[in-house]
């Protein structure tokens, strides 16, 4: 594999056992699936893709994970703090640019674990942020009662006052619209709680509507009030894409909108972020693994296995950045118990 050893982090391991090796150039043969005792989680950005340009071998290393039929004989997943898409639509395109068949099951994105919310958050309103399409994401989460950010924007008139310089320069005229009637009404329901799901787009809007929320209590232009509760889907200050240095990312656009709301309101923002290093994500990455592992030797190899006992001898998270992907492995290691 074309990953340099400083960017391979051993998440979890059996001192006694040796993993399943790698090290034939042919590919896995089904005698050997008995033995795959590991499990992979694949960071994107900077690791398989760069941009959307496959890094590398990327697409050749992946298909020696599975067998000539397409079965999968490693369980792996991509563990991105990426997103802005939902995971099925995320698999597909994964799929194509990579010639694999990939599940939507094994694609983890920063702003997954936001469906563990839904109890919460089901029924009530809420907004979502960031590049690509953050209201479908969490409605096919299940979330019922969900505005874009830039929806909810365009029915408070005034409420960015340089838009009209930006709808000239970024919006061809053909696709600009005029505020249609709310979906919900926004003047006099608060809103609940605010996402932010991938990077976004204009931070300068995002900024003010965003603290025009959270100060108000999720009613813009009303009096100060109880800050709703703020989530982001990943923390990372810095990525890879495919400009030779590496952009500002979701926890920049933290900082960003911090320091404002810090300086304009009696108390300090509160937020909670998601995304790697949280050793919760690497939990969820090895719940998902274990059940891949699971339905991939049901056929030959679940009469062998201990009840109860942990699938895996080793996990490996392969990334490109130390301070998420190896450290969120690294702290991962506590929380593996067999
Ligand atoms: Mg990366």
């Amino acid at each position: 594999m074309k990953f340099h050893a400083s960017t391979i982090s051993r998440v979890s391991q059996f001192r006694n056992k040796a993993p399943f090796s790698f090290h034939s150039s042919s590919k896995l043969s089904s005698n050997h699936k008995k033995r795959c005792n590991f499990g992979i989680a694949f960071d994107i950005d900077g690791v398989i893709l760069r941009g959307r340009v496959p890094v590398g071998g990327s697409p050749q290393a992946l298909r020696r994970l599975y067998l000539d039929s397409g079965e999968l004989i490693v369980p792996y997943l991509f563990l991105t703090n990426g997103g802005g898409i939902p995971e099925t639509k995320r698999a597909k395109e994964l799929s194509e640019l990579l010639g694999v068949n990939i599940m939507a099951s094994q694609v983890v994105q920063g702003h997954s674990p936001f469906r563990n919310l839904l109890k919460k958050f089901e029924n009530e309103l809420i907004i979502a942020t960031g590049k690509g399409d953050p209201a479908l994401v969490m409605s096919e989460y299940g979330f019922k009662k969900v505005l874009s950010l830039e929806e909810f924007a365009s029915y408070f008139e005034s409420i960015d006052p340089v838009s009209q310089y930006k709808r000239w320069t970024t919006m061809p005229q053909s696709d600009r619209k005029e505020p249609a009637m709310p979906r919900y009404n926004v003047l006099s329901e608060r809103i609940k709680a605010a996402f932010v799901v991938s990077d976004p787009v204009d931070w300068g809007r995002d900024i003010q509507v965003l603290c025009d929320v959270l100060r108000s209590g999720g009613l813009p232009g009303g009096a100060n009030n109880n800050q709703p509760p703020l989530y982001f889907a990943a923390d990372d200050l810095e990525y890879q894409a495919a400009f030779p240095s590496k952009r500002l990312g979701i926890g920049a656009f933290r900082i960003a909108l911090e320091s404002v709301f810090n300086r304009i309101n009696p108390k300090r923002l509160e937020c909670v972020t998601y995304g790697k290093p949280n050793p919760f994500v690497f939990k969820n990455a090895e719940v998902i693994l274990s059940q891949l592992q699971s339905s991939s030797r049901q056929d030959h190899s679940k009469n062998n296995r201990v009840p109860g006992s942990h699938p895996f001898e080793m996990l490996y998270m392969i990334g490109d950045n130390p301070s998420v992907d190896v450290k969120g492995a690294q702290q991962g290691i506590l929380g593996f118990l067999f």
